[in-house]
């Protein structure tokens, strides 16, 4: 029985979560902002606790070296977020169906936020390292969930696989230059 549920806007990508999806951070890169139109919220959870149930508007943008960009070509709607470098899977919060009693924790690259908004509600704030840089969306754990990581033989995750050799190297050069959210880790 899945955790939660969600989809696009039109009903052409429906997806189940298992296990325990982490709680919300407010992304403000630019990539995120271009992408969704304004900033990207996102839960995460490790891919084996993902399950399509309906894909045929699913299509994939691959925004970055190490990531992918998952979205419905049928109404538009934003909704993966694909590390190509490990095993995990960011879900655009908006696209959860309610209740999904999530929390959000943080926000991450602050320093690539939008003049046009202020970040006001008093959560913790992460400037970023580098500008348009794509971010490891949340970082904000204690544990790990890599140990327990069912591997993704499945589509959609087969292209994942297949580049993550090259991405390894990548991986250890970007993590560190990536913010840090250990100071919010467990919330
Ligand atoms: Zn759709
Ligand atoms: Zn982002």
């Amino acid at each position: 029985m899945p955790t939660l549920t969600g989809g696009c806007l039109c009903g052409a990508v429906r997806y189940e979560l298992g296990g325990k999806p982490h709680p919300v951070v407010n992304c403000h890169c630019s990539q995120c902002r271009r992408w969704h139109g304004h900033v990207g919220a996102y839960t995460e959870v490790p891919k084996g606790d993902f399950t399509l149930v309906e894909e045929r508007g699913l299509r994939w943008f691959q925004s970055s070296e190490r990531a992918r960009r998952g979205f419905c070509a049928e109404c538009g709607s934003s909704l993966f977020w694909d590390s190509l470098v490990k095993d995990q899977l960011g879900i655009a919060a908006g696209t959860l169906d309610s209740p999904t009693h999530l929390k959000t924790i943080a926000h991450i690259y602050v320093e690539s936020a939008g003049d046009y908004y202020t970040i006001a509600d008093g959560l913790p704030t992460l400037p970023g390292s580098d500008v348009g840089a794509e971010p490891r969306h949340v970082r904000a754990r204690d544990v790990d969930p890599r140990g327990g990581g069912a591997a993704p033989g499945s589509t959609p995750w087969a292209s994942a696989a297949s580049s993550r050799a090259r991405a390894r190297a990548l991986h250890r050069v970007a993590r560190a230059r990536l913010p840090r959210l250990d100071g919010v880790a467990g919330a």
